[in-house]
């Protein structure tokens, strides 16, 4: 950087627009930050928050708009720029090599070349000196796939560091850490904004915008909502601010017609490296009806579903059509699915689908022990095909190709596929996370319609989404998870987004 202007704001992104196809991921976004503070960005997922982000660090080019860096009009087109422009970006999925040191990744930069002008005794001092200024303790000599997830941020913190970052932008930095590790960066972060760097802090979680953050800027659907300084704004308004009120696409669907009790929940708990993240569940689920249950991430949703699915533990009870399951770990996704619990995983990446198996052997994935799939001892591969093929044309999955990879197709495709593995069966139950994430448009409704149809044949569907809308728009009831709590359970129809606003954000309203 060329000496920036003293009193400019770090930076001011002006009138920036970017589209994905039909997709208007940021739309005329206006925003500034300035220098030496902690700045918030919060918006639910696919606001538009890591494109905006992404086009400040160069990965992607903004179809329309300025960016000023300390006052002067700044070009990224690639992450090179960027870090020459002293931004330095902490990625949500690490881009650390696992087989080397701490300090070969810090001076090896992944995106822009070696640094090796400098000698690695030379770099490990620096290192050294940046760990003890800014707290940031890890070994230099330490391999990164003997880290934890919290040490290996430290270092992709410090590698930014390294690169002599002043602005330092971190996407949803909390999500794969634990609570106390959470506390620590953010101890981290107070210490770098304290000897004058800027931080930006995306997130979707309320409590972090109050708890470090100087000022927040909301986005909603790709539109700058608006900045507030934090002090002057509380966790309803944002939620309010983050959730709006516009018309929502509302699901086709009658009344729900509910029968019997399918599955009740009592007292049940769950304890992960020490933090209590289910704190007694009670819910009872009928057949017949869409239970939501909506949340900002992290509240315990994606446990719940987890041991229900058969891929956690927990302790306390769980009777499925009258049956106690059991939650000790002897019994996995497979016995469910033997129980009539169907499961579409929230991270579909990883428990939803193996991503180098075609998408006939994905389809057979958890059944490929049906008879109709065997033939003798072997699974009858002809007939899985053939299957999966009928599937891919009722789901409209584009390519409508059997024989590719799973990683060939989009996101969207890839959940269709498992949504029709999932469903064509009718489960008595079917639990399903996050079930248009990534997923486009066209695709959402479809998906949508299949789990209403679903319900109308007498399954019981229990959805957890944090997309607001779409818990509002497709559930019959929904309860609302907060710190490990049900806060409440409401009648969708009655409800309104200001009302689950206010218990996701952990406010009780006294009746
Ligand atoms: P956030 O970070 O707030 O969750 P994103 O910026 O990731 O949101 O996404 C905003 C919107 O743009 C979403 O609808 C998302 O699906 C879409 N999107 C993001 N990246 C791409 C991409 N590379 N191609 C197509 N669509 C994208
Ligand atoms: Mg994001």
């Amino acid at each position: 950087m060329a000496g920036p202007v003293s009193s400019a704001p770090a930076i001011e992104l002006r009138g920036i627009s970017k589209r994905f196809g039909t997709v208007q991921a940021n739309r005329d976004i206006c925003v500034t930050v300035p220098r030496g503070t902690i700045h918030g960005i919060i918006g639910e997922n696919g606001a538009g928050k890591s494109t905006l982000m992404s086009i400040l660090y160069g990965f992607y080019r903004a179809d329309e708009g300025e960016i000023l860096i300390g006052g002067r009009e700044t070009h990224i087109p690639d992450s090179q720029a960027a870090i020459r422009a002293g931004i330095g970006m902490v990625f949500q999925h690490f881009k650390l090599v696992q087989n080397f040191t701490v300090l070969e990744n810090i001076v090896l930069g992944a995106e822009d070349g070696p640094r090796l002008s400098t000698s690695l005794s030379k770099a490990r001092r620096i290192l050294i000196d940046l760990s003890r200024d800014y707290g940031l303790e890890v070994d230099p000599d330490a391999l990164i796939e003997d880290l934890s997830v919290g040490h290996q941020q430290r270092v992709e913190i410090l590698k930014a560091l390294y690169r002599q970052a002043e602005i330092l932008i971190l996407d949803e930095p909390t999500g794969v850490l634990t609570p106390p590790e959470a506390d620590h960066l953010f101890r981290i972060l107070r210490g770098l904004r304290d000897q004058g760097k800027t931080v930006i802090l995306i997130t979707h979680k309320l409590r972090e915008i109050m708890a470090i953050t100087d000022n927040v800027s909301v986005m909603r659907r790709g539109e700058m909502v608006g900045t507030v300084a934090t002090a002057n704004t509380t966790p309803a308004d944002l939620a309010e601010r983050m959730v709006g009120r516009k018309v929502l696409l509302r699901v086709d669907k009658a009344p729900a017609t509910p029968g019997e009790t399918i599955l009740e929940i009592r007292d049940l708990r769950m304890t992960e490296d020490g933090i209590e993240r289910l704190k007694g569940i009670n819910l009872t689920l009928r057949r017949g009806e869409i239970m939501g249950l909506a949340g900002v991430a992290g509240n315990g949703q994606s446990e719940l579903l987890a041991i229900l699915g058969g891929i956690a533990r927990g302790t306390g009870s769980i009777r499925m059509k009258g049956r106690e399951l059991d939650l000790t770990g002897r019994e996995d996704g497979q016995d469910r699915r033997a129980q009539g619990i169907a499961h579409v995983p929230e991270d579909r990446q990883h428990l939803g689908v193996i991503m180098d198996f075609a998408a006939w052997e994905n389809v057979a994935f958890g059944y490929h022990h049906d008879a109709a799939y065997r033939r003798g001892v072997f699974s009858d591969n002809a007939a899985l095909r053939a299957d999966t093929n009928a599937k891919m044309e009722r789901f409209d999955v584009r390519p409508p190709n059997p024989d590719l990879a799973i990683k060939h197709f989009s996101g969207g495709n890839q959940q269709k596929i498992i949504v029709a593995r999932e469903m064509e069966r009718v489960p008595d139950l079917l639990l399903i996370g996050q079930p248009t994430r990534g997923v486009d448009i066209g695709a959402i409704e479809f998906i949508h319609k299949q789990i209403v149809a679903l319900r109308d044949r007498g399954a019981a569907v229990l959805l957890v989404s944090v997309e607001l809308d779409e818990v509002m728009s497709l559930s019959d009831r929904v309860a609302v998870m907060f710190d490990g709590h049900i806060m409440g359970t409401r009648d969708a129809a009655t409800t309104n987004e200001r009302e689950l606003g206010l218990m996701m954000a952990g406010v009780t309203e006294t009746a």
